[in-house]
C-alpha cells in the first residue's frame, strides 16, 4: 500500500487538524481518540510515514521502533491503566477495519473490555 499523506493522521501530524494531546517526542505522537470505545481511549502513532504494523515492523529503523515502542509503554504509564489491565491492538488492513492508513496502536483501558474479538463466522472469506 502507498502512504496516502492526506489521511487524517498525517494531517495531525502536520497540526491542519486539532487533536487532544497525550504526549510526543521525535518519534511518538499521542492523543486522545476522537470516538473512545472505552473511558480510556489513546492511539499512538509514529512520526515517520508507514501504512500500518506489517509496513512499520518491516520497514522502519531500529531506532523509530524503538522510540515508538517505548512511547507507547510512556503513554501507558501516563494514562494508569497497567495496573488494572489495558488492551492494546492495532488494526491492520481490510479484514481488520482498518480506516486510518497511517500505523497506529490504540491503548484501552478503564473498564473491563469483555472478549478480545465479536464472534466472526469462521467459514467467512
Ligand atoms: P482504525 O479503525 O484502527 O484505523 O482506527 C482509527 C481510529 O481513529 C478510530 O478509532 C477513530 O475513532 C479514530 N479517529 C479518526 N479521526 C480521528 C481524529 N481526528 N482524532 C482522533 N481520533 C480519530
Amino acid at each position: 500500500m502507498t502512504y496516502d499523506s492526506s489521511n487524517i493522521f498525517a494531517r495531525i501530524l502536520r497540526g491542519e487538524i486539532p487533536c487532544r494531546k497525550i504526549a510526543e517526542d521525535d518519534y511518538f505522537l499521542a492523543f486522545h481518540d476522537i470516538t473512545p470505545h472505552a473511558p480510556v481511549h489513546a492511539l499512538v502513532i509514529p512520526k515517520a510515514k508507514f501504512t500500518d504494523a506489517q509496513d512499520f515492523h518491516t520497514n522502519a529503523a531500529i531506532e523509530e521502533i524503538v522510540g515508538f515502542y517505548k512511547g507507547v509503554a510512556h503513554v501507558v504509564d501516563m494514562l494508569g491503566v497497567h495496573a488494572a489491565g489495558f488492551r492494546q491492538i492495532s488494526n491492520c488492513g481490510a479484514n481488520a477495519g482498518q480506516e486510518v492508513p497511517h500505523y497506529h496502536v490504540h491503548i484501552l483501558g478503564g473498564c473491563k473490555l469483555g472478549p478480545m474479538l465479536s464472534r466472526v463466522d469462521a467459514s467467512a472469506e
